[in-house]
């Protein structure tokens, strides 16, 4: 395949500055990222940005690429060109922080995927509804990366100098090309960049410095969290990098429905059944609240889908510190079956007299049309 043209790839000018380049590169890493884009050829299109931008971010490759183009990276000369190897380049500085902290690293990286950002923990939480209501205590059970209690961290003892790259962290190479040699800088394979190694390896975490551990935490869910809520806890994520905080753990509730209650936010609504007889005549209803029972009066000529407001009586919202109100929605119950009585009761009442304005407007418009 041909290779493209490293300022066509990046998307930039032969005479962008700097910070433009690496504007460039940010934006279409974020793009092509394998872990985010799920196309056929993002790896590929994600490997030839990191190649453009490895060269035309370092002063040296880009004056040697303007001058003899992908030749003078292309190691043995004409013939078995493989390309430079950018294996050992550090993309870190630019990848901390490019998803922002909630935003995991896949696997896409090899050497230096320790020090990248780790993502805050989210979670899935079930609550019933009470539970949400009310608000719970939950024990959640959780995977975190801690630092290694045996090395604080370090992944081994006995502290000494890399040999490999003097303390430095960067080891700098001479590359030589059919054009001449030129230097290329590189984090230190032997340290992983921090400058020092150790004479012995943690046995623990295996000079890692970091262990998984499985932990079971407390937390306090306060009352009136709604499907779709999170909430952050702070400082229970995984271990921060190089010392760092902690990162932060993040729930997000899933709450289930209730048999009775209806929620729309911190509103609580409730059917009340009403026989007809109830309905037309009224009557006392001791119904269910979320803080107990109480006696609601339904006034004679209720219609179903009447609704009773009921201030204060909706969740107390601790979460968004608000209270809602309840809603009595009448449900009116014609009877489908009645008794032998019941259906005389009923013929008796028809040969009344019913009054209402709606009735007699409607037979007006029935007979108007015949
Ligand atoms: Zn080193
Ligand atoms: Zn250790």
């Amino acid at each position: 395949m041909e290779k493209r043209d490293y300022y066509e790839v990046l998307g930039v000018d032969k005479n962008a500055s700097a910070d433009e380049i690496k504007r460039a590169f940010r934006k279409l890493a974020k793009q092509y990222h394998p872990d985010v884009n799920k196309s056929a050829d993002a790896e590929e299109k994600f490997k030839e940005l990191q190649e453009a931008y490895a060269v035309l971010s370092d002063e040296n490759r880009r004056k040697q690429y303007d001058q003899f183009g992908h030749a003078a990276f292309s190691g043995g000369g004409a013939g078995g060109a493989e390309g430079y190897d950018f294996s050992g380049f550090d993309f870190s500085d630019i990848f901390d922080n490019l998803f922002g902290s909630s935003f995991g690293f896949g696997s896409s990286f090899g050497s230096s995927r320790s020090n990248r950002t780790t993502r805050g923990s989210d979670r899935l939480i079930k609550l019933d509804f009470e539970e949400a209501v009310y608000g719970c205590k939950q024990e959640i059970n959780l995977d975190v990366v801690e630092n290694c209690s045996a090395c604080d961290g370090k992944g081994g003892t006995g502290e000494e100098t890399c040999e490999n790259c003097h303390g430095s962290g960067t080891i700098t190479t001479q590359q030589t090309t059919m054009f001449g040699s030129f230097l290329s800088k590189t984090t230190c394979p032997s340290c992983n960049g921090n400058g020092v190694t150790y004479k012995h390896t943690c046995s623990t975490c295996h000079g890692k410095g970091k262990i998984k551990k499985n932990k079971t935490i407390s937390v306090t869910v306060p009352s009136g969290v709604d499907s779709g809520d999170r909430l952050r806890i702070a400082g229970k994520g995984n271990a921060g990098t190089n010392g760092g905080p902690n990162g932060d753990l993040y729930l997000e509730f899933l709450v289930e429905e209730h048999d009775f209650y209806v929620r729309n936010h911190d509103d609580i609504y409730l059917e009340i059944p009403l026989t007809i007889v109830e309905a037309t005549l009224g009557c006392k209803k001791e119904i269910p609240t979320l803080d107990g029972n109480i006696r609601l009066t339904i006034p004679a000529g209720t219609n179903d889908g009447d609704k009773h407001r009921i201030k204060g009586r909706g969740i107390n919202n601790e979460h968004e510190r608000h209270k809602g109100d309840m809603y009595a929605v009448m449900k009116v119950l014609i009877p489908k079956k009645l008794t032998k009585e019941q259906k005389q009761l009923f013929e008796k009442l028809s040969k009344t007299d019913f009054k209402d304005s709606l009735i007699d407007k409607f037979d007006r418009f029935v007979k108007r049309n015949v």
